[in-house]
């Protein structure tokens, strides 16, 4: 395995009844002047708007808004909090939602303690020095943007969309309660399955060696996921399967599986550059790439493939070739994700072959890529057009 470093700073509170029990004690440290972030309106439906901002203005905190974070959050509601940050004297934001509204809270973040425009530090033109201190409440099992630095911002304007990260925009406390994740519709509870697996998996495809417990933790968290997924998503007011589900799409990407070797993340990139032309959810592109990236590497990652094939799906590897049970797993997963409700093709989303060359040079962007294995845009294009 590679050397590696491990900080993460994050106070995870996890459990039933935390929102009541910790969220004021755990913002007054930062100051009164409070930035609450919200999405389109769920913490309204389900009352949990009311509770906070009952808990904040009881303990005298000031509340300043922006609601309306978009799923795939833009660079034009960025700057709108950053505005805000600036002549309001925020102290600290309260990000309240998935992973959009809490992405969209970190550019906010070291925005507000950047002089230019809060886009050079998504595309890395600057490094952020510094961001205002945050805290959230998740209400969604998904991107594990609650215990990591990451954050992915769409510029609606240019039709780009980039992930990007920061020491600077580790939340300073994230509050999981599973019963705020009990209102998730369906397809939402879909994706973010699709989504804690397919993190567990660009970072169980890696270069190094000699890292079997990364392995084995990957395992484990991918056949947590396959037991209770289609559980919770015939019973979605189970909070013990929520409870499983929303701690699996934490461990999935906080650092965890992380230590000793540098994931692949190709897939990502690519789902990114199709949700930046056509702005599908997140997962779904995911659903439908994921496999197609597998198939693209029956060649090199045979080893890999057929490891996932027996240890996780089970697949009996007798009188059958290397390849027979890289594809069988393949199969498998594809069918797990159709089988939840997921989309398995482009056509799906009325993508078709139009756009291709548009969404491959976007994923070029920053040249080859991929740590596992690294695509040119000809790989791009094929996987692309595996999907269609
Ligand atoms: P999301 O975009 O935050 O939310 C999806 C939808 O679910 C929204 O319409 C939202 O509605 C709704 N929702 C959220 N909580 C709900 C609840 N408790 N009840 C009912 N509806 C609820 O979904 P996400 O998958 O968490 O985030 C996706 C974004 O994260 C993408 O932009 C993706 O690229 C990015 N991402 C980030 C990382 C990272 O490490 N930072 C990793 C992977 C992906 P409201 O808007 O009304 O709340
Ligand atoms: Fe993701």
């Amino acid at each position: 395995m590679d050397n590696f470093i491990y900080q993460n700073p994050v106070r995870l509170i996890f459990g039933q009844g935390q929102v009541n029990e910790q969220l004021t004690s755990q913002l007054e440290t930062y100051g009164r002047n409070v930035l609450l972030v919200y999405g389109g309106g769920s913490i309204k439906r389900n009352g949990l708007y009311d509770q906070v901002t009952d808990l904040l203005e009881k303990d005298g905190f000031n509340i300043y808004e922006l609601a309306g974070v978009e799923p795939n959050p833009r660079l034009s509601t960025v700057h709108k909090g950053v505005d805000i940050c600036k002549t309001e004297d925020i102290d600290v934001i309260l990000a309240v939602g998935g992973g959009s509204v809490i992405d969209c809270t970190k550019a906010i973040a070291a925005g507000a303690k950047y002089h230019g425009d809060a886009w050079d530090l998504v595309t890395k033109k600057a490094v952020p020095e510094d961001a205002l201190p945050f805290g959230t409440i998740l209400t969604l099992a998904a991107t594990g943007s609650e215990m990591n630095a990451g954050s992915v911002i769409t510029n609606w304007e240019t039709h780009e969309k980039y992930g990007w990260g920061s020491p600077h925009v580790f939340p300073k406390f994230s509050i999981l309660d599973p019963a705020n994740t009990l209102s998730v519709p369906e397809d939402h509870t879909v994706y973010g399955i699709v989504d804690m697996m397919s993190h567990v998996l660009e970072q169980y495809f890696h270069p190094q060696t000699n890292t079997p417990l990364q392995e084995n933790m990957c395992e484990a968290v991918l056949k947590t996921v396959i037991e209770a997924g289609p559980e919770l998503v015939k019973n979605l007011d189970d909070v013990k399967l929520r409870e499983t589900i929303l701690y699996s799409g934490t461990i999935a990407l906080n650092g965890t599986l992380q230590m000793g070797v540098r994931g692949d993340w190709a897939s990502h990139n690519i789902e990114h550059a199709v949700s930046a032309v056509y702005d599908i959810p997140h997962a779904g592109g995911l659903a439908i790439l994921f496999p197609q990236w597998m198939r693209h590497h029956l060649d090199k990652g045979e080893d890999k493939l057929v490891r996932l094939a027996v240890n996780v799906w089970g697949i009996d590897p007798e009188n059958k070739s290397g390849s027979q049970i890289a594809e069988e797993g393949i199969q498998r997963l594809e069918q797990f994700w159709t089988s939840l409700g997921a989309p398995n093709s482009l056509a799906d989303y009325d993508i078709d072959a139009s756009r291709i060359d548009e969404m491959a040079d976007k994923a070029m962007a920053n040249g080859p890529f991929g740590n596992f294995n690294a695509l040119e845009k000809e790989d791009v294009e094929m996987i692309l057009k595996a999907s269609l």
